[in-house]
């Protein structure tokens, strides 16, 4: 048997009735071309998630309402049958007919099986659409099948039971049949549901990619694939062909959005690329992500992370001591805060970091506790200064190893652009560069930085 191509459909791509008979045509073009056996995993409908995360016990009845409506609507408008109304009526009932004990006191167990919910309702009708379209489809549950900790809204994934659990339910079915499976989802050790993260769902594609050694795994959604800046506020920038896994997880972690970050990780050992496709345009190549690409060209990837803030912690008192930076990471990361970004300078007296403009205070709190020793009583610290409202741009390359002048480029292109830089950090892989400047300079040294380098 051929290896599989996974196919996983973001939530644009499966918003109403419309988009998932195209959804049904991209399928079966690709089975036309490809004699691959097939795999899809399906986002919730767009909008859906942030609905069921917004859910509480006073709004339960209005909002559960207008998500059934929604979804009996698209089964309506694609001419389902009767029974299979009824019965996935019924199935909507089981997973949001009531309001559940805990909701109202923010039980992570309960709110994970909530949020979880908008995939469980999209794939039956995915499985039943290609169904009626002629294919031997079916639904299959896939939180059993990716296995996780305890982290309920945003779980690590034991990859190794996972693939085996993968491999196990799926390897007998997929010579004569299309297995539809809920992506974002997963399972605890006892069971219950737990969530990959938002936008969990290109991660979950990934994995059942792995378990079940696919030939490739396509990530469809609403762009043509990877281009070198946001093509939503960058109008100019260029599609790129290939890129690869590095590069793709560099620019996913420093927030491109268009794939998750832990997407290419259960695939690094592997043979298995990737393609980003659109869904409304399929007949376009997409960009393929692979190991070592062939067709990458020159152009430079530009990301971008909002609302952040920098912290520099300094005092003369902090030269030479051994094992400043990991104290002051220790105290961070005690309080539970991601550190996006570090930046040290030669001299040692200062030690600046980036998180989430949201984590700030409790930062603030944990470094003012657990540091007092050394700014009240030994004076090594003289200042904790904070600058908000910055953006980390990252400008991303895999040809920027070893090439000369990359640096020079993008502080030149700022430079002339009267782009004030906050701080800057070379990540180890040599794979990227990121600066820190203020949030509200971000698209302009983006587009500055694109047209100095020709990505643009
Ligand atoms: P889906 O719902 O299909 O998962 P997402 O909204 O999560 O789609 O991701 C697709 C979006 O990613 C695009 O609409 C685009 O605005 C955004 N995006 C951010 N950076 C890039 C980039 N460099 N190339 C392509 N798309 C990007
Ligand atoms: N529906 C989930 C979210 O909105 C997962 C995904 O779409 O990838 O986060
Ligand atoms: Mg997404």
């Amino acid at each position: 048997m051929k290896r599989p191509i996974v196919h996983k459909f973001g939530g644009t791509s499966v918003r109403d009735a419309e988009r998932l008979r195209l959804v049904v045509a991209n399928i079966a073009q690709s089975r036309r071309e490809y004699a691959n056996p097939t795999v899809i995993i399906t986002s919730a409908a767009a909008g859906v998630t942030d609905q069921l995360v917004g859910l509480r016990p006073d709004t339960w009845l209005e909002t559960t309402r207008l998500l059934r409506s929604r979804h009996l609507q698209i089964a309506n408008e694609l001419g389902l049958s009767e029974k299979w109304k009824a019965d996935y009526a019924a199935h909507f009932d089981r997973l949001l007919g009531e309001c559940p004990v805990g909701l109202e006191n923010y039980d992570p167990a309960t709110l994970a099986s909530i949020h979880g919910c908008g995939e469980r309702l999209m794939a039956p009708l995915l499985a039943e659409a290609l169904v009626q379209a002629g294919f031997q489809a079916e639904y299959i549950d896939s939180a059993p099948l990716i296995r996780t900790d305890n982290h309920y809204l945003s779980a690590a994934v034991d990859l190794a039971t996972s693939k085996t659990q993968i491999a196990a339910a799926l390897n007998s079915i997929l010579s004569d049949r299309i297995p539809v499976l809920a992506g974002f989802i997963g399972s605890n050790a006892e069971g219950h549901t737990t969530l990959l993260g938002r936008n969990g769902s290109d991660y979950s594609a990934s994995i059942f990619g792995a378990g079940t050694d696919a030939f490739e795994v396509w990530i469809w959604t609403d762009v043509d694939g990877i281009y070198t800046a946001d093509p939503r506020h960058h109008q100019h920038s260029k599609l790129l062909r290939e890129i690869s896994f590095r590069e793709s997880a560099e620019a996913a972690y420093f927030g491109a959005k268009v794939v998750h970050p832990y997407t290419m990780w259960p695939l690094l050992e592997s043979d298995t690329n990737l393609r980003i496709k659109n869904t409304m345009s399929p007949e376009k190549p997409g960009t393929l992500i692979c190991h070592e690409p062939q067709d990458r060209g020159p152009d430079l990837i530009t990301t971008a992370i909002k609302g952040v803030a920098i912290v520099t912690v300094g005092g003369y008192g902090l030269i030479g001591v051994p094992g400043v930076a990991s104290r002051v990471f220790g105290v961070i990361s005690s309080s539970g805060t991601n550190v996006l970004m570090i930046s040290q300078s030669s001299s040692e007296h200062n030690i600046s970091f980036a998180i989430r403009g949201e984590d700030l205070a409790i930062t603030l709190q944990a470094l003012n506790h657990q540091l007092q020793d050394w700014m009240e009583r030994e004076h090594r610290i003289d200042r904790i200064k904070v600058v908000e409202n910055a953006a980390i741009l990252t400008v991303v390359g895999e040809n920027m190893r070893g090439r000369v002048g990359v640096a020079g480029t993008i502080f030149s292109a700022l430079g002339e652009a009267g782009i004030n830089v906050i701080a800057i950090a070379q990540g180890s892989s040599e794979y990227s560069i990121s600066i820190v400047v203020d949030e509200a300079q971000v698209f302009r040294a983006t587009d500055a930085i694109l047209e100095k380098a020709g990505s643009k």
